[in-house]
C-alpha cells in the first residue's frame, strides 16, 4: 500500500487482503527482485521467439523437466494445450480451428467433479481451445473405469483438475489417468493452476502441467506451462493462431522467470511462523464476550495457518456475515475468507498482510463489535 498516489487519483478503495489468492483482489504483490526484472523488460526490445525460447528452457532447467513455456494465464494455458492437440502443425487447423470442420479428435475426457468453476469454468477454456468436453463418472464419484469407457478414436486427451475448488473424494488418482494414457496413447493434462509444487505432477507422468502465474509463484499476470517437450513445441505453434489473443509482454516473461527462480530457492513461510505472527492478534480478539479465536490449518494439507473467529450471535447482537460485510465497507476494504459466515466463521489469511495491517484489522473488528 505503498502508492497511495495512485488510489487517490483515481479514487480507488485501499485493500487490505486477509483473504488469500484472490483473482477479483489482484491474486498476489510482487517483490522487488521480480519488479525490478520487470522494469528491465520493460524498458528494452528482444526477440520475443528468442526470449520466450530462453527463459522457457532457463525455467525447464531451474524445475528439471523437459520442457516449459510461459503463456498469459492458466487459463490460456488450458486453451492453447487443447488446440495444439487438436491442430498439432498444421498451420491449415490452426488458422481455422473454430471456423471449419476437419476431421480430427476433438474430445477431452475430465472427471465430473473436476469440471468446476475457478471465476469461469474449466469447460469454457476447453471450448476455447476447440475441445469438446466428456465428463467421467458423476459429481460425487469418478473412477478409472469410468474415463477409461469414454475412450474412443475421438478422445484427445485426459484431463485431471488439481484444485480445492473440486470434488476431493471419490475421484480417479492421477497415477492412474497416467496409466490410461500410456495404455490408449493419450496425452494427460493436469490444471494445477493455484498448486505449490511445481515438480510433482510432472514427475507423476503427466504430459502437461498447467500453473498459474500469480498465485503460488507471486509472479506477475501469467500462466506457465511445462510438460513433454513435443507437446510444449505444438503449444508455441498455437502464437499464430488463437494464442494470438493471449499474448504475453516480454516484463511479464521476465518477471515471471525471476519469480519462478526466487520461489524454488527460497525458503518458505511456514504455518508455524504464520501461527506466532497471529498470537497477539488472537489474544486479543479472544478477550471480547462472544469472541472465540484460535489459529487453524488449511484443510486441504497445505502447510498455512489462519486465524479462525468465531462469533456467538446471540452474544454479540450481531452475525459473522455482517461482520465480514462491514469489513470491506470501511474506508480500507478488509477481505476475510468468509465462505464459512453462515455458520459464524470468519478467517484470516496473513500471508500478505503486514503486522500494521494485521493491527488495522484488529482495530476495525473491535469497532465494528463495539460501535453496535
Ligand atoms: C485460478 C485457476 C485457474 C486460472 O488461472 P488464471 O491464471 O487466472 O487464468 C485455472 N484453474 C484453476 C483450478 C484455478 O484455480
Amino acid at each position: 500500500m505503498s502508492d497511495l498516489s495512485l488510489y487517490e487519483k483515481y479514487g480507488l478503495k485501499q485493500v487490505i487482503n486477509a483473504s488469500g489468492k484472490m483473482t477479483i483482489l489482484g491474486v498476489s504483490t510482487l517483490s522487488e527482485e521480480v519488479v525490478q526484472d520487470m522494469k528491465k523488460g520493460a524498458s528494452n526490445f528482444f526477440e520475443i521467439k528468442d526470449l520466450l525460447d530462453k527463459t522457457g528452457a532457463y525455467i525447464a532447467k531451474t524445475l528439471n523437466v523437459e520442457s516449459a513455456y510461459i503463456v498469459s494465464s492458466a487459463s490460456a494455458g488450458i486453451a492453447l494445450s487443447v488446440a495444439s492437440l487438436i491442430s498439432k502443425d498444421n498451420l491449415d487447423i490452426i488458422y481455422n480451428l473454430h471456423s471449419r470442420k476437419y476431421d480430427v479428435p476433438r474430445e477431452i475426457i475430465l472427471p465430473k467433479g473436476h469440471n468446476v468453476d475457478y471465476g469461469c469454468p474449466v469447460e469454457t477454456m476447453i471450448e476455447l481451445g476447440g475441445g469438446l468436453l466428456r465428463e467421467a463418472g458423476y459429481s460425487n464419484q469418478c473412477k478409472k473405469e469410468h474415463v477409461e469407457a469414454l475412450i474412443n478414436e475421438n478422445t484427445l486427451a485426459l484431463m485431471y483438475v488439481k484444485s480445492h475448488h473440486c470434488v476431493q473424494k471419490g475421484m480417479v488418482e492421477i497415477k492412474e489417468l497416467v496409466d490410461l494414457g500410456e495404455k490408449y496413447k493419450l496425452p494427460v493434462i493436469i490444471d494445477a493452476a493455484a498448486e505449490e509444487d511445481l515438480k510433482k505432477y510432472y514427475n507423476l507422468g503427466a504430459d502437461v502441467v498447467i500453473y498459474s502465474g500469480a498465485k503460488a509463484i507471486e509472479g506477475p499476470t501469467s500462466g506457465l506451462v511445462i510438460g513433454k517437450k513435443k507437446y510444449i513445441d505444438l503449444i508455441k505453434l498455437q502464437s499464430q493462431g488463437i494464442g494470438r489473443a493471449m499474448k504475453v509482454g516480454k516484463e511479464n516473461i521476465l518477471g515471471l522467470t525471476r519469480a519462478i527462480e526466487l520461489y524454488e530457492n527460497s525458503i518458505k513461510t511456514t504455518g508455524e511462523e504464520l501461527n506466532k505472527r497471529l498470537e497477539g492478534f488472537i489474544n486479543t480478539l479472544n478477550k471480547i464476550n462472544g469472541v472465540e479465536a484460535k489459529s487453524v490449518k488449511d484443510d486441504s494439507g497445505r502447510d498455512i495457518v489462519r486465524g479462525e473467529l468465531s462469533f456467538n450471535s446471540e452474544v454479540l447482537n450481531l452475525n459473522a456475515k455482517y461482520i465480514a460485510n462491514e469489513l470491506k465497507e470501511g474506508d480500507i476494504a478488509i477481505y476475510t475468507r468468509d465462505y464459512r459466515a453462515n455458520q459464524g466463521k470468519i478467517e484470516i489469511d496473513i500471508r500478505s498482510v503486514s503486522d500494521e495491517e494485521l493491527k488495522i484489522i484488529e482495530d476495525r473488528i473491535i469497532e465494528i463489535i463495539g460501535g453496535k
